[in-house]
């Protein structure tokens, strides 16, 4: 049952616990049915976590199946990156099915259709179906061709699957209701022609193709699916879901339940959207950590166990709404924040020359891993006489609320001493190129007698210091809701979406830290070794999300 696994429930969850008590069934099966058209995105992954986790908590089982009835679109690139990325997020599938593994049995309950007068060759062009249609208020007008006899539908049908005419010309449509108030149930289309195209299953066997609203729930019973769960928007197609198995022999008939899609601000979901940022290289692909896909975001560093818990945060309802950034944000940072190993780099390195420190002294300091997690341990962190500081932590001048390095005052170097700044020094320009100060050997792990400290800053040494390149990123789109009232989405994108720091210094060891890894550099924020970009001995880092807290924090400790 649904409540051993610290899943919140919700109202579908509480209908198939009704399901299973009332005995209606004994076992639960689901499916994720993506298209595969594009990668996923992080609205496929409510869906995803919805239906899996379903199928993890219950006695039962989930299928991925691909919805492939549209050859023009579909890439086997994308049916593998689907693949990558379900496995990715911690699922496994029971079956792998693709609609297209059925076109003969669509074919064949087309044909039955037909033969039970439900089902009618149509001669009327695209946009004479549209014409005839009707519209909201009006009702629509039957095709000519509704009542051709059995015979003549059957002989056209196998025709036009022997490939005798031309895309267009020709459509097997449900002869439903022409006056019914829902649209979807005016003699929807059932199968159109589409010559030329290879399927990327099954090649150019077929010039005829399955409409969706006829293959997915053919596909769903087929499977023994019990509960189809989909998005808002289909909820006017459940009429056509429910007609087309009850107007066929099948045993099965699976429950269509829907839920409200995500959205999320300062993105797009559409694939369509998605796909033109891709083509028109405003992004360097799918996996572009900026963007909203599963392949984006684990490459900017988010972790499965994040994005699960964000979906369990926003839950599933009926209700439609636009989820903040913040949400995704913050499920990334409560994770990597017990997790992730404290590290020091410099993004911005101002040089510090410890005038009373020997000149050749290369000495060995404890830094511990983690402040709040002892199991992680501790590492090596060196000093030497000159070190780096971030430029943004020195002020010649500043009152007391300002807790970094200013002339004449004192910081502690994170995990070693404290030190004073005597002096800055100037290029010509007037550029400050290099601070002189003096540390306080007493320091080392306690606090001076007698006078306080301002704060507590980062440093790496300056002589073994590695320097590699950083990766700031920043939303993609600028406001919150892009192409909201008919603008062009592409002109709210953000220009300062990425910002590209070279020449961080970092700890040492850090240059060997591997694709896919994780840190947090203090005071900077969440940081993953690119896997991309990265060469060995040369990281390039990601910013996953910033620190919610910058610096006051650790300044206190
Ligand atoms: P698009 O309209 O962007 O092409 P889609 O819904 O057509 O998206 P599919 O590949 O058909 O994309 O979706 C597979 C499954 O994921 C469907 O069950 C769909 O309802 C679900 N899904 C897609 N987008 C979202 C979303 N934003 N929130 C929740 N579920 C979604
Ligand atoms: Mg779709």
């Amino acid at each position: 049952m649904s409540g051993d696994s610290g899943t919140p429930t919700n109202f579908i969850r509480q209908i198939i616990d009704d399901d299973l008590a009332s005995g209606k069934h004994a076992t639960i099966h689901t499916r994720f049915p993506p298209e595969p058209n594009g990668y996923l995105h992080i609205g496929h992954a409510k869906s995803i976590v919805l239906n899996f986790g379903i199928a993890a908590d219950y006695p039962g089982s989930c299928n991925l199946r691909f919805d492939d009835t549209n050859p023009a679109k579909e890439e086997e690139e994308f049916v593998e990156a689907i693949k990558d990325d379900v496995r990715w997020l911690g699922y496994d599938w029971a079956e792998l099915r693709f609609a297209s593994d059925y076109f003969e049995q669509l074919y064949d309950y087309a044909v039955e259709l037909i033969r039970s007068g439900k089902a009618f060759i149509c001669d009327l062009d695209a946009d004479q179906v549209r014409e005839y249609r009707g519209t909201l208020t009006e009702p629509g007008r039957p095709s000519p061709n509704r009542e051709r006899s059995v015979d003549e539908n059957l002989d056209l049908f196998t025709r036009m699957r022997a490939g005798e005419f031309p895309d267009g010309s020709r459509t097997l449509r449900a002869k439903i209701d022409m006056a019914s108030p829902n649209i979807n149930m005016r003699d929807p289309t059932l199968y159109r022609i589409r010559h030329g195209l290879i399927h990327h299953q099954t090649g150019d066997e077929w010039c005829i193709y399955p409409m969706y609203d006829y293959t997915h729930p053919i596909s769903d019973a087929i499977e023994g699916i019990t509960h189809s769960l989909c998005t808002l928007e289909f909820e006017d197609h459940r009429p056509l879901y429910d007609w087309v198995l009850d107007n066929i022999t099948i045993a099965c008939h699976p429950r269509q339940i829907e839920f409200s899609r995500l959205n999320l601000e300062y993105t797009v979901m559409s694939k369509r959207r998605l796909t033109q940022l891709v083509q028109e290289r405003r992004v360097s692909g799918w996996d572009d950590p900026r963007m909203p896909t599963i392949a984006g975001l684990r490459r900017r560093g988010y972790t499965p166990e994040s994005i699960r818990s964000f979906c369990d945060a926003i839950g599933v309802t009926k209700s439609e709404g636009t989820v903040e950034m913040g949400m995704l944000e913050n499920s990334i940072r409560g994770h990597l924040d017990g997790i992730a190993p404290r590290r020091m780099a410099v993004l911005d390195p101002l040089k510090v020359v410890i005038t009373n420190y020997p000149q050749d002294r290369v000495e060995a300091l404890t830094a511990d891993n983690h402040p709040k997690d002892a199991a992680m341990g501790s590492r090596e962190i060196v000093l030497t006489r000159e070190v780096f500081i971030d430029r943004a932590d020195f002020r010649e001048e500043a009152n007391k609320k300002y807790k970094r390095l200013v002339l004449g005052g004192e910081v502690r170097l994170r995990n070693a001493y404290v030190i004073r700044c005597d002096e800055a020094v100037k290029d010509a320009a007037g550029e400050i190129v290099e601070l002189r100060c003096t540390y306080d050997p007493d320091t080392l792990g306690q606090n001076p007698e007698g006078r306080k400290v301002r704060g507590v800053i980062h440093w790496v040494s300056a002589t073994l210091a590695k320097r590699v390149e950083v990766r700031l990123y920043d939303r993609l789109f600028r406001t919150a809701h892009p192409g909201r009232g008919g603008s062009d989405f592409l002109d709210d994108l953000n220009p300062d979406s990425l910002k590209v720091v070279g020449n961080v210094v970092i700890e040492p060891a850090l240059a060997e830290a591997m694709p896919g890894q994780r840190f947090q550099f203090e005071r900077e924020g969440y940081f993953c070794v690119d896997p991309v970009d990265s060469q060995p001995g040369a990281p390039v880092f990601n910013r996953v999300v910033s620190l919610r807290d910058s610096w006051g924090k650790i300044a206190e400790d």
